[in-house]
């Protein structure tokens, strides 16, 4: 294995020679990513099952199908997303025209964490490769083998020299970070993203933080109690709890508490069966230290079901927690865990209160039939992005840029979104030389005054 400098030296020249920005390059790069990918598939489902017992449903539904979406879709609008854009001029700029090139920065390096350790490395690397990026990829260590088949599916499509994955830790990500890259891509928790910027910033390198954080889920009075309460358990309880935009915590109204909670519990038992701890689709904590944080919140406020947990296999089941208050521990961090904490309002302005009173969360839901509802909360809470009448959804639309705000984050991609965060716009004036209007300059006849 050749040494971190080295690669990115391989890369620099490579990128330098022009070769990544043919538009023709690009597509047959994603289309080779595409057939690794398909190519891999039986070995990505076995590696993301033994890292985090992934079902394949799951795997194939949230990691390797939405890639693959994202690259089709790339596919379909690269043509016309990489031409250069025609602006208007004002008319002080008559004779000229404006346009905006869009050119890829040059090597980047894309972090990726644990929790959907495929999908969250390789969607920014189809931005990356769209724009006609060289491309550094850390995968996490804390899931190996996913990490391991990974690097086999870019060293089977790519040379080094333009896409390659590093393995390793925290050191690796240290000295690659200590490394000069013309733009960083990271996905993963706050206190890193700080390391990330504080690196990035020794280089002037511009970032893409993609980050995590406490995200509310509001049900309100006049909400579809059946179906609030089917969606958060899917979008809460899936990958056990381990997504960025996981529901973190619920703000149920008082007059409805009782009755979403009986239909919460009617969700979960649909979704994972009476003993979701047997059921073998079920999906564990990544790791012990991560089992241990979640098992200690177990003891706040009062369980009102779930609270079974398996050291062995590190899975805690799907457990809603009622009599909280936010100055219980499960309240003071993300929680990233099959968890779920209940609070109640009786105005809607004291959820809305609460929420603000949080650092930007990465995402908010909210349930309620009434326009007027889903305007005040738009209006007066700040999130990176969300849903109205359900969980997660919006990050599968490509049409929409997903990214967070705040302590949750900085830029965004998916879809237009990923190519745009890959890609510096140049904005270029081109002058005519047919004539020469003269009030610019000075000592002219109409031209400014001197002073
Ligand atoms: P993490 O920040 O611990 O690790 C992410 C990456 O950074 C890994 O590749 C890791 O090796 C590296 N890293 C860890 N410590 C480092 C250090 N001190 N210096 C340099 N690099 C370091 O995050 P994680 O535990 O893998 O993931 C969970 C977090 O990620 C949660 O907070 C979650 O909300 C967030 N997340 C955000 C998104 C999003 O799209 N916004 C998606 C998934 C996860």
């Amino acid at each position: 294995m050749e040494s971190h400098g080295r690669i990115i030296e391989k890369q620099q020249s490579y990128f330098t020679s022009g070769a990544t920005k043919e538009l023709s390059y690009r597509i047959d790069a994603l289309h080779r990513l595409k057939a690794g990918i398909k190519g891999h598939e039986r070995q990505l489902l076995n590696a993301l099952k033994s890292d985090l017992n992934k079902s394949e449903f799951e795997a194939y539904s949230t990691e390797i199908g939405i890639v693959l979406e994202e690259i089709g879709f790339t596919l379909k609008h690269l043509r016309a997303w990489a031409k250069p854009r025609k602006v208007k001029t004002p008319i002080t700029h008559f004779g000229t025209k404006g346009f905006i090139y869009s050119e890829p920065y040059g090597v980047s390096l894309i972090l990726a964490p644990w929790n959907y350790p495929f999908q969250l490395a390789v969607a920014p690397l189809v931005g990356a490769i769209a724009a006609g990026n060289c491309a550094v990829l850390k995968p996490s260590e804390l899931t190996p083998r996913t990490s391991e088949t990974i690097s086999e599916i870019i060293r089977a499509s790519f040379q080094e020299e333009y896409v390659s994955v590093i393995q390793g830790g925290i050191e690796t990500s240290e000295a690659l970070l200590k490394e000069k890259f013309d733009y960083i891509f990271f996905t993963g928790s706050v206190p890193v993203g700080k390391i990330v910027m504080e690196a990035a910033a020794r280089h002037l390198t511009p970032v893409t933080l993609e980050l995590g954080g406490k995200s509310p889920c509001i049900v309100h009075e006049d909400a579809n109690l059946k179906l609030a309460a089917k969606r958060i358990a899917w979008g809460k309880f899936m990958n056990a709890g381990q997504t960025c935009v996981a529901p973190d915590y619920i703000y149920v109204h008082q007059s409805v508490k009782d009755r979403f909670l009986s239909e919460l519990r009617d969700a979960v038992k649909e979704l994972y069966g009476e003993r979701p701890l047997l059921n073998p689709g079920y999906t564990r904590v990544v790791s012990r230290r991560h089992f241990d944080r979640l098992e200690a919140f177990l003891g706040n406020g009062t369980t009102l079901f779930g609270g079974g947990t398996d050291k062995e296999n590190l899975t805690i089941e799907p457990t809603v927690l009622e009599d909280i208050g936010w100055e219980h521990p499960v309240m003071k961090e993300e929680i990233f865990g099959p968890i779920l904490p209940v609070l109640r309002y009786q105005h809607l302005s004291e959820a809305a209160y609460g929420i603000r009173n949080q650092p930007g969360p990465l995402a908010l839901y909210l349930f309620t039939e009434s326009k007027s509802v889903q305007e005040e909360v738009l209006k007066s809470v700040s999130f990176g992005g969300g849903c109205i009448n359900d969980t997660v959804y919006h990050i599968v639309s490509p049409y929409l840029p997903f990214g967070g705000v705040g302590n949750s984050g900085m830029g965004a991609y998916h879809g237009q979104a990923g190519f745009d965060t890959f890609s510096h716009r140049k904005s270029v004036l081109k002058q005519t030389t047919r004539f020469d209007l003269p009030f610019r300059y000075p000592n002219r006849k109409n031209g400014l005054k001197q002073i």
